[in-house]
């Protein structure tokens, strides 16, 4: 893939480097100072979750595969995981995203026992104002 290398002021040289499959960044448009500060990143997966008294999104969660392959940190050259809530990133192994995949899981029966409590509540509520 083409990548443009150089300062912002002078014209970019452009190089050719390896990009992984998942990547989806305009490496040519994305200029970099560096060739080390090139960083690979897939398409986000999200989530919004609106609220009813706002109207907005309250919660919001993206998930996309990142890799750096000049860091000293080689969780962060490997493919991972970042899961951003839109105010905190939160870097993940694999391993770790697959844990994070069951905790997910496990928030999602927990909140369809709310769901179920708080439906039988509201039909004993109407039934008894009846
Ligand atoms: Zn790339």
């Amino acid at each position: 893939m083409p990548a443009a290398i150089g300062r912002s002021t002078g014209t970019p040289q452009i190089v050719g480097i390896y990009c992984p499959n998942y990547c989806v960044e305009d490496h040519v448009a994305d200029r970099q100072v560096a060739v080390e500060d090139i960083a690979h990143s897939s398409e986000t997966a999200h989530t919004g979750i609106k609220s009813f008294v706002s109207g907005r999104l309250a919660l919001e969660l993206y998930a996309t595969i990142k890799s750096d392959p000049a860091s000293d940190d080689p969780r962060l050259r490997e493919a991972h995981i970042v899961l951003d809530d839109a105010s905190d990133d939160a870097h993940l192994t694999v391993d770790e995203a697959e844990e994070t995949v069951g905790q997910l899981l496990g928030l999602a029966a927990d909140l369809q026992r709310l769901i179920r409590t708080a439906r039988l509540h509201n039909q004993h509520t109407a039934e008894v104002a009846a």
